[in-house]
């Protein structure tokens, strides 16, 4: 029997492609997988078909139930971490329950990121990360009509068209900021203007939300730097993902943007390593981390960790050049850390 018990914190792309590895490695090991999500396994960027009413929630599941049975993974959905213990080597559990583990995953992705000048409008705004925001979208979907959306990550690009294909009217301000830490040429965000234009969203370049407050007949007024007035049901407010670490900022964990680990995913404790959108990797040659954002990359580096985990010595090698696409323009979603 073997003496493992290897916790990966995360149910996404990089958690579940590492738990896989995991037991095809070790046929004895003990493998749960904890994430604060209530749903299983689901393909993120079929969030938007599942808005626009084109996907069910069926069709977005990744794995069914079955799969985790079969493979002795213990699956813990709607429990969230709330700190973990590297030296007793303990986590603990939102409902105050500990797990025990002898190595330990992270996997634990990213969260909708929102410029600082926006902190003080949060409640106002809507972002799409999971399957649960996407439900409680859809459920107010009748009541809205006029739609704002201020960033322009690939996420706003998608569900912008998916509102606008359910009838709603959707005005764009399309940030200097967006795509950020990324910056889009004059000519590469022109080329996106135009493609959001001719899928009927009404795009204004260059112009910014300056103010949004709630209106007590329902809805928001949005000003805008232009000094437009614009009424809006909804306000999306779309800027990309960060990692999500917050929760284990006091373990002792080197973190930057994200959570630093060497070339072979190995953070700065002992039996701890991350993968997915969460890590920040080192990069020997380049003397430098790089954090990149989507499904591939986190598919990999879950692959790499798990690996590692078990013994090998497999270097996660370069960032990917790019990650997402929207109608035939790549945007690169991988940036480095300034040192
Ligand atoms: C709407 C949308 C569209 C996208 N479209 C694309 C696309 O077209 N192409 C592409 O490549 N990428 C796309 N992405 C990005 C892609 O989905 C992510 O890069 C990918 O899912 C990252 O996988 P991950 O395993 O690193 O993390 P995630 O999938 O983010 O999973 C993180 C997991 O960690 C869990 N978790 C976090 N903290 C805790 C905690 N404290 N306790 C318990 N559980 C915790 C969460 O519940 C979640 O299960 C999209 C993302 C979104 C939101």
């Amino acid at each position: 029997m073997s003496p493992e018990h290897f916790v990966i914190i995360g149910n996404g792309a990089a958690a579940n492609r590492a738990a896989d590895v995991l037991r095809r490695g070790d046929k004895d090991a003990r493998i749960t997988l904890i994430s604060d999500e209530f749903f299983h396994f689901y393909h993120r960027h079929r969030l938007a078909d599942y808005l626009a009413g084109t996907a069910g929630e069926d069709d977005l599941l990744v794995r069914t139930p079955q799969h985790y049975q079969k493979h002795r993974i213990r699956l813990r959905l709607g429990q969230r971490v709330t700190r973990v213990d590297p030296q007793e080597k303990v986590l603990y559990l939102k409902h105050m329950e500990k797990v025990r583990y002898t190595r330990l995953l992270l996997c634990t992705g990213g969260k909708p990121r929102l410029p600082e000048i926006y902190y003080a409008y949060r409640a106002c705004f809507t972002t799409v990360k999971t399957l649960a925001d996407a439900r409680q979208l859809r459920e107010r979907l009748d009541g809205i009509r006029d739609v704002v959306v201020v960033g322009g990550d690939l996420v706003s690009v998608r569900l912008a068209g998916a509102l606008v294909r359910l009838g709603k009217a959707v005005t764009f301000l399309v940030d200097a900021d967006a795509f950020w830490p990324l910056e889009l040429t004059p000519e590469r965000r022109a080329e996106f203007a135009e493609r959001l234009t001719r899928a009927g969203i009404d795009v204004r370049l260059d112009d910014a939300l300056i103010h949004v407050e709630p209106l007590a007949s329902g809805g928001y007024r949005v000003t805008t730097r232009a000094g437009e007035r614009l009424r809006a049901d909804m306000v999306g407010a779309f800027f990309g993902l960060v990692p999500d670490v917050d929760f284990l900022l006091g373990t002792g964990l080197d973190v930057d943007r994200g959570l630093l680990v060497n070339e072979y995913l190995k953070t700065n404790l002992p039996d701890i390593y991350a993968a997915g959108d969460c890590a920040q990797v080192y990069n020997p040659a380049l003397r430098n981390y790089w954090v990149s954002i989507g499904w591939p990359n986190a598919e990999k580096l879950g692959e790499v960790a798990a690996r590692n985990l078990l013994g090998q010595m497999q270097p996660a090698g370069q960032a990917p050049a790019s990650a997402l696409e929207y109608e035939g323009i790549v945007v690169n979603t991988c940036w480095w850390r300034r040192m």
